[in-house]
């Protein structure tokens, strides 16, 4: 089966819901056994990793439809859903860690995850050692021993730069290090982790999987090595999510495939023609050809999103509020991979260690959405524009 197609079948079974073409709606607590016997049953079956429903936390069918889908994509062997990118995240980390182990973490890490590195790892006496993106195999080199855990996620963070996972991956596992991966960018979809020697991939459904802005969700997925130790950390930190956010998840999923096509065309068309903006001095994303890191994408993903970035010219700030604040189409907010296009002005500089990030630079984000591109594209140089009328002012200003 093709992935267009799992995408559409996977964790669905009709005939076991009256031929409801989506899975119910299971809004669940307390689950109500007839009989002791039947009770011990569902225990013991639980115990033997059966998707039954015992308890509203330990899973529903509801739960088990959107983490069976995800599991299919991905490749892995089971999925956790937890309630937010953040919270896959954590249970990826705390199902590999203890006190006194050591972390090897991209530095171009999602920002939010170098904070829970640093604060809640650090507490716990687990140190994390910040490497550069473009390591390879001489990740070996910076193994300790009791390094436990080598996290990946490409492409960066707000400055896009692709990692060679298969390589960083065999270094670490040769050490005995689990291999933790955020694929929230490319979805699993675009980028087959376990098949790059990945053991725990981790994504932020919020973004592409739920699809539509309006959902926080996480999966954790993990090879059947690893799987037990992430279901008993979700499970033993609490997480469990809500029904409806587990079916806007599962329905976001159906269209996965037709929307993230789209992504990816309207941002590599928007990436070049930004590339040929006067005021742009570098455009970041792996898809195209001149990217540093466009020789790993080729090789290792199937497809790119709609997210990436440019550094303009450096800009004041009033001469970028003329720009951003009125812009039609492209909303200023943080998250992405909903239906709509998006702009923020990002910060690499606070996010930073191994390679500092000169805070003197502009940089944007761009989430390109699902409208027409024309109108994308007429709404950005309208922007240009004001930016070029504030710059102007200021400097007629400073004349006088
Ligand atoms: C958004 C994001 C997360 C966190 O997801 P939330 O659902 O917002 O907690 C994690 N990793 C990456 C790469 C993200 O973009």
């Amino acid at each position: 089966m093709r992935d267009e197609t799992k995408i559409v079948v996977a964790g669905r079974d009709p005939a076991k819901q009256h031929g409801v073409v989506n899975p119910p709606v299971y809004h669940a607590s307390t689950v109500i056994h007839p009989t002791l016997d039947a009770l011990d049953a569902a225990q013991a079956a639980r115990a033997r990793d059966e998707q039954v429903t015992v308890y509203g936390r330990s899973g529903t069918p509801t739960s088990f439809a959107f983490e069976n889908a995800v599991a299919a994509l991905e490749g892995g062997y089971r999925s956790f859903a937890v309630p937010s990118g953040l919270a896959a995240v954590t249970v990826a980390m705390l199902s590999s860690l203890k006190s006194g182990d050591h972390v090897l973490m991209v530095d171009t890490v999602y920002g939010p995850t170098r904070k829970l590195c640093e604060g809640f790892l650090r507490k716990m006496g687990i140190e994390t050692t910040y490497y550069l993106p473009e390591i390879g195999a001489d990740i070996a080199g910076l193994m300790r021993p009791n390094t436990k855990v080598v996290y990946v996620e490409a492409p960066g963070s707000l400055t896009f730069e692709m990692q060679d996972i298969p390589a960083i991956a065999g270094a670490a596992k040769a050490r005995g290090a689990t291999v933790i991966c955020d694929n929230t960018w490319a979805s699993p979809l675009y980028f087959k982790p376990f098949e790059k020697g990945v053991d725990i991939s981790v994504q932020a459904a919020t973004k592409y999987i739920v699809g539509h802005s309006d959902a926080m969700l996480g999966t954790v997925t993990a090879t059947k090595e690893a799987w037990t130790r992430v279901r008993d950390t979700g499970r033993e930190l609490g997480y469990a999510v809500g029904p409806d956010d587990l079916y806007l998840g599962q329905r976001g999923f159906r269209t996965l495939a037709v929307r993230l096509a789209q992504h990816w065309k309207t941002g590599v068309e928007l990436a070049i023609w930004l590339r040929a903006r006067p005021e742009v001095i570098r455009v970041m994303h792996p898809a195209l050809p001149d990217d540093p890191g466009h020789a790993i994408w080729k090789r290792d993903f199937h497809g790119a999103s709609g997210l990436f970035a440019i550094e303009i010219e450096p800009t004041p700030r009033p001469a970028l509020a003329a720009m951003m604040d009125h812009l039609e189409f492209f909303g200023m907010g943080y998250s992405w991979g909903g239906y709509e296009s998006l702009m923020i002005w990002a910060h690499p500089d606070h996010f930073r260690t191994a390679r500092p990030w000169d805070a003197n630079r502009t940089v944007l984000r761009i989430h390109a959405g699902l409208e027409n591109i024309e109108d994308l594209k007429a709404d950005l140089t309208a922007g240009f524009e004001r930016r070029a009328a504030a710059l102007k002012g200021t400097k007629a200003a400073a004349a006088e």
